[in-house]
């Protein structure tokens, strides 16, 4: 008699051999079956397997050493725009004085300062696009892989998209006269939107990354980034939408200013701590990867 059933055959499960931590709650989940659950907050193993960098091919984790490398490189250049517009700024008060110096100090700040800002967009977006490409094990292990991988996978594309839109519309307001049409402000607004939607995003994926590594500290810094990445923005929409509309009723209108101060602090720190979680899990991706390559050299010299 043929043999008919579509299942697969049935192999018994396997308990993990060494320590995960559960990204869920935090509980060591040696020893669980590889396809169960938590047995503290139920989040499926496969989960917080899918994580850990010490089981990938070297090949997957030079790509994501390579995406973290170019993300990276994007907020430098963040960091170069914002010491560009001095110059830039200081250029483009004395140019109507019609000194030279001060058109080509403009000029030549300006072109760092486009170049700075569009690898700033652009460097992040690659680098998580490329960070986040399918993991070899994904879809043995847990369907289609992780939400976050998933959704920055859907991001990047759409936020490629409004870049290329708010460069037609700074091209066409210049040529219009310099005045901020509403292209420019509807297609930035929605840029800066989805950008910091990417930073977010891409902080949980480095906090899969280190927290399965059963590195508490890590966990820490992670958790703690996440909720400041959050909370940033909520209070920058605040001091700018609601804290006006309600201050002619507030006994102490000038907290107003402490608001906005704050928000850019908390803005600042915010994307402090990111780089900071970045630079761990870069060393955690290149250790990986260096254990991953020696690992792999020594199975080719066996075979
Ligand atoms: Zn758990």
């Amino acid at each position: 008699m043929v043999e008919k059933s579509p299942s697969r055959p049935s192999t018994p499960p396997r308990a993990l051999e060494r320590d995960y931590t559960c990204l869920g709650c935090g509980y060591n989940l040696r020893g669980q079956p590889e396809r169960g659950s938590c047995p503290e907050c139920g989040l499926p193993v496969a989960k917080s397997r899918l994580g850990d960098l010490r089981e990938q091919p070297a090949a997957y984790l030079r790509r994501v050493k390579l995406g973290l490398a170019l993300v990276l490189t994007g907020y430098l250049c963040w960091l170069g725009a914002l010491v560009a517009m001095l110059p830039f700024a200081a250029g483009m008060n004395l140019v109507n004085d019609n000194e030279w110096v001060a058109a080509i100090v403009c000029l030549l700040s300006g072109l760092v300062l486009a170049a700075c800002v569009l690898w700033g967009l652009a460097g992040p977006s690659l680098g998580w696009w490329v960070a986040t490409s399918r993991q070899p094990e994904s879809a043995s292990m847990l369907g289609r892989g992780l939400v976050e991988r998933r959704a920055v996978r859907v991001l990047t594309p759409i936020l490629a998209c409004s870049v290329l839109v708010t460069i037609v519309s700074v091209v066409r307001d210049i040529a219009a006269g310099g005045r901020q049409g509403d292209l420019f402000i509807a297609s930035g607004t929605v840029l800066s939107i989805l950008w910091y939607l990417l930073v977010i995003l891409g902080q949980r994926l480095l906090n899969q990354w280190a927290w399965s590594m059963a590195e508490r500290h890590q966990l820490r810094i992670g958790r703690t980034t996440s909720q400041l990445l959050v909370a940033a923005p909520v209070l920058v929409v605040y001091s700018q939408i609601v804290e006006p509309l309600v201050r002619p009723w507030l006994p102490y209108p000038v907290v107003g200013v402490y608001l906005d101060v704050g928000a850019i602090v908390l803005l600042i720190v915010a994307l402090a701590c990111h780089v900071m979680c970045l630079r761990e899990v870069q060393t955690i991706v290149k250790h990986a990867h260096h254990d991953a390559a020696q690992r792999e050299g020594r199975g080719d010299h066996h075979a």
